[in-house]
């Protein structure tokens, strides 16, 4: 069985424990590889090997900075085809989407900041017959960055590639239930020239690895996605030691769709953003409003294009879905489904399990569920499922989405469909998001700020805003 390894100091390491962590593939129910069980003696190893680099990375010029990240970009890229099914064994979802997605955005992510490092500047400030202040930004040291497993290389390189983009080294640990292109990412470090120490990669437990890196005194910031609940444990530990903090956290999004949408366009693209990746993305939406008048009209359509989606083996290439990325996930989203009918909801389409034949028999497959005639206020409404499941909700008008919309206690992202610019721009406002896409969904452009509202997170990553979160602000005055 093939056993991964920790990636500290620049080579790849046993863990001290010297003992493993069975990794499974979702689509089999198998195990087929194993990733070190490490816990904090593996992080303070690779907080030394960090903290030795740091006075190196962090003076290295911009342009030689620049250069690895790009050759890291190259790397990933010049192994795309073991990067994408990689990614799919590991997670369950559909190779094309990994393909399409998730590692050329890796690609991307480490692209884009080699290119920002270049242009990030500071502020001046001018008093005049006074002085000037200037701004400098400056590395904070060594900073800690932990993933989830839905989009595993894509949310674990949003953060690496900042960190190290503005100087400083990383201690970062990726899902212990998605470990393998963290992995193979540190192969490419290797092959890239990335100097020893400069980002090391700890896997196993959260509870073990992910908190000895949030204990850790030496470790300034820390860099979290994953779940509301976890974050709060985060935050409890991080932020009586002053820690820097950015916490990317659940959503329960609204789809609000008004009558004037175009509506075929809409049911098409509501199918994606409810769907994709098993709907296991924290930007899905997962509470769909619509419109009265056009309730029945796009229900219909909605079942009917859901009902074709195909659930399937991840490697073939008409499937739309894959697996649920755990047995214990795929347990916890069929309870969901069996909550909601006990809270009075009726299901339309999907609502079980799915057996596939062959080498998916014993997968962890679940069917698109669609379901109807829950009141908002009820718990399938207002809980994160993290899942292939939607409800449908009927409203009067903008006033009465806007509140069921803002009632839950999250606030990611939001999307609306509408072909009135006045309307969109006014629901846009007055939705409680940090993301809100009209007419769209998923549209990501890297220098944009990314992040949510209320229990959805605090902080922003993207563009300027990732490159402040890993920096220093420290204001020098000189007197004219
Ligand atoms: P999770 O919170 O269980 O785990 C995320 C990471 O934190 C894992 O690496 C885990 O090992 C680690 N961890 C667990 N306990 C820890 C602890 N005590 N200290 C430090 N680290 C710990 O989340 P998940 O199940 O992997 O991911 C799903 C969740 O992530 C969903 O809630 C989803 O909405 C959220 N998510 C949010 C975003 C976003 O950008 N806001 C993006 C993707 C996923």
């Amino acid at each position: 069985m093939e056993q991964l390894k920790n990636y500290i100091n620049g080579e790849l390491t046993e863990p001290v424990s010297k003992t493993y962590l069975d990794n499974y593939e979702p689509a089999t129910g198998e195990v087929y590889s194993q990733l070190p069980d490490s816990d904090e003696r593996d992080v303070r190893l690779a907080f030394g090997a960090a903290k030795n680099a740091f006075e190196s990375w962090s003076t290295t010029p911009l342009e030689n900075r620049m250069m690895i990240l790009m050759k890291m970009a190259d790397g990933i890229e010049k192994r795309m085809d073991e990067f994408v099914a990689a990614e799919s064994k590991d997670n369950g979802k559909p190779k094309k989407l990994s393909r399409a997605v998730d590692i050329p955005r890796a690609v991307s992510n480490f692209r884009f900041y080699a290119s920002a490092l270049q242009h990030f500047a500071s502020e001046s400030h001018q008093m005049p017959g006074v002085g000037i202040n200037y701004t400098l930004r400056q590395p904070i040291g060594v900073v800690g960055c932990i993933s989830p497993w839905n989009l595993p290389l894509y949310l674990f390189s949003w953060k690496i590639a900042p960190a190290l983009a503005t100087g400083n080294c990383v201690v970062a640990k990726p899902s212990e239930i998605t470990p393998y292109t963290a992995y193979l990412l540190s192969q490419v470090c290797i092959e890239a020239g990335l100097p020893k120490g400069v980002l090391n990669i700890v896997h196993g437990l959260g509870n073990k690895v992910g908190q000895a890196i949030v204990e850790h005194e030496g470790i300034k910031a820390i860099s979290f996605t994953g779940g509301t609940e976890t974050g709060k444990r985060i935050a409890s530990v991080a932020a009586p030691m002053f820690k820097k903090l950015s916490l990317e956290l659940g959503g329960k999004n609204p789809t609000i769709i008004f009558t004037d949408c175009d509506i075929e366009e809409t049911v098409k693209q509501v199918v994606t953003s409810s769907f994709s990746n098993q709907g296991e993305i924290c930007l899905c939406g997962s509470r769909i409003f619509i419109e009265k008048s056009i309730y029945a009209k796009f229900k219909e359509a909605f079942v009917a294009r859901v009902q074709s989606l195909k659930v399937g083996d991840p490697n073939n290439d008409d499937s739309n879905m894959g697996a649920i990325v755990s047995l214990q996930h795929k347990q916890k989203i069929l309870s969901y489904i069996r909550l909601a009918e006990e809270e009075g909801g009726k299901i339309l389409c999907g609502g079980n399990e799915l057996k596939l034949d062959g080498r998916c028999a014993n997968g962890y497959f679940i069917e698109p569920t669609i379901i109807e005639g829950l009141d908002y206020k009820c718990r399938t409404n207002q809980e994160e499922i993290f899942g292939p499941v939607v409800t449908l909700t009927p409203f009067e008008n903008e006033e009465e989405v806007l509140m069921m919309a803002n009632s839950v206690k999250y606030g990611l992202s939001a999307t609306i469909w509408t072909n009135d610019l006045k309307r969109a721009h006014r629901v846009a406002e007055k939705v409680e998001a940090g993301i809100v896409w009209i007419n769209s969904w998923l549209v990501r452009d890297l220098r944009t700020p990314f992040g949510g509202v209320k229990a959805s997170g605090v902080g922003r990553e993207g563009g300027w805003e990732a490159m402040r979160f890993f920096t220093e602000a420290k204001n020098v005055f000189i007197k004219s």
